[in-house]
């Protein structure tokens, strides 16, 4: 299955949850789900029945591979290498979401949301190390340098989300240099610093049935 390509907000109605997918529109009282807290379509207004523990599996499976905007394949693979990793796959597998270089900038405030990420890093507006870097399913590791590219510093969307980012808060495990635009990444992440509510532990069991 391709990667999702409808309205952004449509995810948040339908998973009844604020996934924060449009940077600033989120905060905003624009927000779709904070005008419409209702699923999308023309019977999202009803009441919503009880759903199967497939439905459940599914439904958190579905947001999890949305917020990070990856295709179903991607997002098993993902999978796949979470569970040959030692410990517990499904905190593998949001430590490993975490680390993906378009969440990175992200989480950075190099951008306003992970799609954006997406695609700066694909125009290659980054610099891992001193490298330059196009792919955003690269892993950062502990040490790693990521910096905006000198060229791309008077970018305004780089400017603008960086002066956003203090209302989003940077995670413990990476330090932002704002003035330098740099970011470095202290250690690993651990699972609480996820703090959308996500209960991985079904996307386990839905992969193993
Ligand atoms: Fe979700 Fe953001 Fe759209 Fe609100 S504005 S519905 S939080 S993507």
């Amino acid at each position: 299955m391709a990667r999702y390509r409808g309205s952004v907000c449509r995810i948040c109605r339908r998973e009844n949850l604020k996934v924060f997918l449009k940077g600033d529109r989120c905060f905003s009282d624009k927000c779709a789900f904070d005008r419409r807290s209702y699923a999308p379509g023309q019977h999202g207004q009803r009441r919503r029945g009880k759903i199967s523990d497939y439905g459940v599996q599914l439904r958190e499976k579905q947001k999890v591979k949305r917020m990070y905007g990856l295709s179903e394949k991607q997002f098993r693979l993902f999978f796949e290498r979470a569970e040959r990793k030692k410990g517990i796959t499904g905190t593998n597998l949001l430590v490993m979401l975490e680390r993906r270089l378009d969440n990175v900038v992200y989480r950075l405030g190099f951008v306003n949301s992970r799609a954006q990420g997406r695609q700066l890093v694909r125009h290659a507006h980054f610099l891992v190390n001193g490298r330059k870097a196009s792919i955003p399913s690269t892993l950062i590791n502990q040490d790693d340098v990521i910096e905006v590219k000198e060229k791309s510093r008077s970018m305004q969307l780089i400017t603008d989300s960086l002066d956003a980012v203090v209302r989003r808060g940077i995670p413990q495990w990476l330090e932002l240099e704002k003035d330098n635009m740099k970011g470095i990444v202290k250690g690993y992440p651990v699972r609480e610093d996820v703090t959308m509510p996500i209960q991985e532990q079904l996307i386990v069991e839905l992969y193993s049935k």
